[in-house]
């Protein structure tokens, strides 16, 4: 078999396909003959074609040696059999006996009984399925790789076909493949809030449709050029005094400069061109190899880094087409939804902040880059909604509940009004917290609150003004080496930190020394082994006294780019007073070291600890007179106190924060703060959630930090707050016989009593 193996090999298949679809002859014969002329030129026995319908269902549309009588009847869900799962995965699958595979589906009408091996590959259209080409023979053998490949380049042409919109006449009534269906889309809720607005799917803005090259030579130029202009605009936006200064976005960049040169990628570009593509339908075409494998990797880094190269090769695409990124903008609705497979950091950055309404991802987690920014810019986020891009159509009407997790595409008037209101009446609120911003943070009672967001990226800056928080009681610096390819360069750092001072425009702001380990991995550290319990394991402040290089590095950067400023410097996870003793010795090092070099100083510096470990807590009176402040790491202290992982789902709600012993531990705490009169704030996430914040202050609390879309509604129930009642009412039902009732039930009544708005 292998087309290669005659002369002119894919490329004559390539020229076969050409003539098939100028010939004027209907949608079915056409297709017909397409399967029929990449069996013989494959030769194999059965070639067919199932089409993604709308309604989630892959339908045989054509067939050469399967029972041509079930053509247009014969279906599979998605997901469901081999072809369902090439579908749902968007990988090929290559198998000697398809029948003894798990996913294999008998589908009687079909009659494939007698073919043994299988080979089948997604159509895939600018990042979006399609359908599903497939070839059988009877032999139990395993497809070559160039056989893959030849199947593959013939995918992206049927693609053509598919699009066109040729094939809406071969649609049973009611089963058209326009999409115009209500879908709902259950997903994983990334980042909070409502968005409506219309589609823009991420890829398609790229579509290549120029598929087949003349001239192998002519278009390998082509490429070749198109990739230096692709290499010097990177270097131009590395050189971009704007970058040099904005830590996440440079470290992004980097790892492109070094996938634009990477060898490999170049090779496969070559090859597709000799086969006979145009440059962009080589680029089109190794870019869906490169997201077909990606699917399947599930180390978290190399997929973001594959995230990154799917960005490239559109930004490749973009030089090959003549079109720049203003494009984009010019393009874009007003109210975008962008619905991606995956994306890139900076692809998010390319679009208008104005115009986005919510970000929609078939894949991601937590913690990727783009959810990391899109977080950052405070837009509603779903991910792993599974056939988000191939069900939605560009223009289509679209919600994002990042509240639920759920993507309502093409949602019915009802629907829509309901959500519509949702989001009046949150932006009726917003406008209360912004009324509210530049009022103070005092209670009815007239005591003033510290209210403190908390920050990690310089995207994140804006909303200190925005809010009318106080200052940022928390920046988690590990942010800026999560996003990084490498450890990020000392100058760097310190250019990272001098800008987020600048930006707090002399605001206060609490550095938190890196708290990797734990499940906050750096994937280019090789830090311990593989730990049975890396919540309990070397983490954070361990890790930094016993790497003390890391720590030297970053405390220099921080004290070079507070010179002349506050600087205040905060250590997570410590367990022992030892520790802070330690850091202070490194601390105390580098000041010398600048001082000696005659370096600019901060003009106060003051060193802080967190309170995460419960061990500190018999020992509260020492801490406090080791250090200048304390900051209660409430999502840490919570779980090792009840000894429930924060990462799992399924006790996620089963103890609550807010019960007597936990309130005991944390306002011990700020007693102690009181006693010895050293400042104490708390920063978990419990900050953040009015009741909890209620709580705090019931217990003595006059300093909090939180996300930066908290501050409006604390602020809120602040200035309502009988602050000296609440303490009384909070004290009755913390000690004696009072203690067993269930505190988060009492503060309700409390606040339904007294009308705040919790
Ligand atoms: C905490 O543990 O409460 C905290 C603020 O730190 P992180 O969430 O970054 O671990
Ligand atoms: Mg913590």
């Amino acid at each position: 078999m292998a087309a290669r193996d005659q002369a002119g090999g894919p490329r004559v298949l390539l020229r076969r396909l050409r003539e098939l679809m100028q010939e004027p002859i209907d949608p079915q014969s056409r297709l017909d003959r397409i399967v029929r002329s990449i069996a013989q030129e494959m030769v194999a026995e059965v070639c067919s074609l199932y089409v993604l319908r709308a309604d989630s269902v892959l339908e045989l549309y054509a067939t050469e040696g399967l029972n041509p009588g079930s053509v247009h009847q014969a279906q599979l869900r998605l997901g469901e059999g081999l072809v369902g799962t090439i579908a749902a995965s968007a990988r090929p699958l290559n198998l000697s006996d398809a029948q003894s595979h798990p996913a294999f589906a008998y589908l009687p009408e079909v009659g494939e009984e007698a073919y043994n091996s299988f080979l089948g590959v997604p159509v895939l259209r600018a990042g979006r399925t399609l359908g599903v080409l497939v070839v059988q023979n009877r032999t139990k053998r395993h497809y070559r790789d160039d056989e893959v490949e030849v199947l593959e380049t013939t995918a992206m042409v049927i693609a053509e076909v598919i699009a066109s919109g040729d094939l809406v006449r071969l649609a049973r009534p009611g089963m058209e493949l326009d999409l115009t269906r209500p879908v709902r889309i259950d997903g994983v809720a990334f980042n909070d809030g409502i968005g409506l607005g219309h589609v823009v799917l991420h890829e398609p803005r790229i579509v290549v449709t120029n598929l087949f090259n003349e001239d192998s030579d002519a278009e390998a130029g082509r490429l070749e050029k198109a990739l230096s202009s692709l290499r010097l605009s990177i270097d131009d936006m590395l050189s971009r005094r704007e970058v040099a200064f904005e830590g996440e976005h440079r470290a992004v960049l980097e790892a492109y400069r070094m996938f634009a040169n990477d060898q490999g990628w170049v090779r496969r570009l070559g090859e597709a061109i000799r086969n006979g593509l145009t440059a962009e339908a080589a680029v089109e075409k190794v870019q869906s190899d490169m997201r077909a494998r990606m699917q399947h990797m599930t180390d978290p880094y190399l997929r973001e880094r594959m995230s990154d190269f799917d960005d490239l090769a559109n930004r490749l695409l973009r030089q090959l087409l003549g079109r720049g990124s203003e494009d984009i903008a010019k393009s874009l609705p007003k109210d975008a939804i962008v619905i991606s497979r995956a994306m890139g950091a900076a692809e998010l950055l390319d679009y208008p902040r104005d115009k986005l309404r919510g970000l929609v991802l078939e894949d991601g987690a937590q913690t990727s880059h783009v959810v990391i920014v899109a977080r950052a810019m405070g837009i509603p986020v779903v991910g792993q909604t599974k056939g988000a891009v191939s069900m939605s159509d560009n223009g289509d009407p679209v919600i994002v509940d990042g509240d639920e997790g759920v993507v309502h595409l093409r949602p019915q008037p009802d629907l829509e009004k309901a959500y519509a209101e949702k989001v009046r009446f949150r932006a009726r609120r917003q406008l209360l917290y912004r009324e509210l911003r530049d009022q103070p943070n005092r209670t009815r009672d007239g005591v003033d609150i510290d209210l403190m967001m908390n920050a990690g990226l310089l995207v994140d800056l804006p909303q200190l003004a925005e809010s009318g928080a106080n200052g940022i009681g928390l920046f988690r610096t590990e942010l800026q080496f999560m996003v990084a390819a490498t450890f990020p360069r000392t100058e760097a750092q310190e250019a990272f930190y001098r800008s987020v001072l600048d930006s707090a425009a002399g605001k206060p702001v609490t550095f938190r020394t890196i708290d990797i380990g734990g499940d906050k991995v750096l994937p280019y550290f090789k830090g311990a082994q593989t730990e049975e319990n890396p919540a309990l394991g070397w983490r954070a402040i361990r890790l930094t006294l016993d790497r003390p290089g890391l720590l030297k590095a970053q405390v220099r950067a921080l004290l070079k780019a507070a010179g002349g400023r506050e600087l205040k410097l905060m250590l997570p996870m410590v367990t022992e007073l030892g520790e802070i003793a330690q850091a202070r010795e490194i601390i105390d090092q580098e000041v010398r070291h600048l001082s000696r070099h005659a370096h600019l100083l901060p003009n106060v510096l003051k060193i802080g600890a967190m309170l995460e470990v419960p061990a500190l807590l018999w020992q509260l009176d020492e801490l406090m007179a080791a250090v200048d402040f304390v900051s209660v790491g409430s999502n840490d202290l919570f779980q090792f106190v009840m000894a429930t992982d924060r990462g799992n789902t399924t006790l996620a709600n089963r103890f609550d924060p807010l019960s007597v012993p936990f309130l005991r531990a944390l306002k011990s705490i700020v007693d102690a703060g009181a006693r010895t009169g050293t400042p104490v704030t708390l920063c978990g996430e419990l900050a953040g959630k009015p009741i909890s914040a209620m709580a705090l202050m019931g217990i003595g609390y006059r300093s909090i930090s939180m996300s930066p879309a908290s501050i409006g509604p604390v602020k809120a129930l602040i200035r309502d707050l009988p602050l000296g009642e609440l303490e009384a009412f909070m004290a009755d039902n913390m000690s004696g016989a009072a203690a067993t009732a269930p505190m988060r039930m009492l503060l309700q009544g409390f606040a339904d009593e007294h009308a705040l708005p919790l």
